[in-house]
């Protein structure tokens, strides 16, 4: 005999939150994604025990008032799109769903501590496991600063399945490298407890972020791959002829030499329409175009730059919106591979058929 019957409301809330909120880097992402999207400059990123024991991201973004801010924890609320159609159109924020704050807010301590921009008053409002507990004025800088304490506190299941310290210092570690890449005009920081990771000037320069976040050696190896139309207009008289028509535009960044690889293939960030994406599909040709001037396990560092007319991609996949789906994936293979190509042969760099030494 069957007996179905409804999950009330918090059940459900909280079998929705692991949709958004897998990790500590989940929420670090939702967070730093917020802070770019409120036009802040400079974007602070501090985790305690690898985001298991606390998170706060502080921004000097527009910042809310108090009425936004209880919206904002609300379910499904967002100033981003009002239907259906905005999406349709290509979204120009990296969020859009009104979930996170929200899932968050379900399943820990979240503390959003924030001042509008030139306005004077600030607003402190806590959230615990799904419930206001309490809001009010409170002194604060312009901007906004977001804390999440007690992570999964009430899902048990999910707190358990946290992986150790390392390994989830080592997930934060990537998502904020990322978007720290993919926006060289903002001063991005990540500190892990009393010790800062790596920070970023904020200058503009796309060089200069990947010197910040992954080192000299790593920067001054990076090859610039300029291929179709060129959003980044810096390096224009590089075009490179042989680009295949196809669902992108251009791609565009740089990529590393073939011997500064590493065992991971966490270096390779890659960027459709400026959001941040896993793509096994980009990944895979990047390191295609390395034929075997690469060894098998090693993968190159690349910041890689998609672009691609909004309606050809899909942006809505998945609720973590890591993922998107090409009309036209092996188009979009072929592209990746040939401007990645075209780079390293500029540079002299492939020569599969000469032997070695
Ligand atoms: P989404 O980003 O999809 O809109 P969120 O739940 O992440 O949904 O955020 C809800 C809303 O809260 C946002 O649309 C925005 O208006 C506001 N908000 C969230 N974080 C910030 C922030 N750091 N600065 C200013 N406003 C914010
Ligand atoms: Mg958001």
């Amino acid at each position: 005999m069957t007996d179905i019957q409804r999950l009330d409301d918090r059940t459900v809330e909280r079998i929705a939150a692991g949709e958004v909120v897998e990790r500590p880097a989940s929420v670090v992402k939702e967070l730093v994604e917020n802070a770019i999207d409120a036009d802040a400059n400079r974007v602070e990123v501090v985790v305690e025990a690898g985001g298991t024991d606390g998170i706060r991201v502080t921004d000097d973004g527009v910042g809310m008032d108090r009425e936004a801010v209880e919206t904002a924890v609300e379910k499904h609320t967002t100033s981003k799109i009002r239907d259906i159609a905005d999406l349709e159109g290509g979204v120009g924020t990296l969020g859009f769903r009104g979930e996170a704050l929200h899932a968050i807010g379900a399943v820990s301590r979240l503390t959003v501590r924030t001042r509008p921009r030139g306005g004077d008053v600030g607003t402190e409002l806590v959230v615990e496991g799904g419930e206001v507990t309490s809001v009010g004025p409170a002194g604060c800088p312009e901007g906004t600063t977001i804390a999440v304490e007690d992570l999964f506190y009430n899902v048990p299941a999910r707190r358990k399945y946290l992986k150790q310290e390392s390994t989830e210092f080592a997930h934060v570690n990537t998502v904020v490298a990322s978007y720290a890449l993919a926006n060289p005009d903002v001063a991005v920081s990540l500190t892990h407890g009393d010790r800062e990771t790596f920070s970023t000037t904020g200058q503009g320069d796309l060089r200069e972020t990947v010197m910040s976040v992954y080192g000299r050696e790593v920067a001054e190896s990076m090859i610039s791959v300029d291929a179709g139309s060129a959003a980044d207009a810096s390096g224009d008289e590089m075009q490179a002829g042989n680009f295949p028509d196809g669902p992108l535009d251009g791609v565009h960044g740089l990529v590393s030499h073939p011997e500064t690889n590493r065992a991971g293939r966490e270096y390779l960030s890659t960027y459709v329409n400026g959001r941040y994406v896993r793509a096994g599909t980009v990944r895979d040709a990047v390191v295609d175009a390395y034929g075997t001037q690469i060894a098998p396990d090693r993968y190159p560092f690349a910041v890689l730059f998609l672009d691609v007319p909004a309606g050809d991609v899909d942006v809505n996949v998945h609720p973590r919106k890591m993922e998107v789906r090409f009309a036209d994936d092996e188009g979009v293979r072929e592209q990746v591979r040939t401007a990645v190509e075209d780079a390293l042969l500029r540079e002299g760099l492939l020569r599969s058929t000469a032997p070695r030494g």
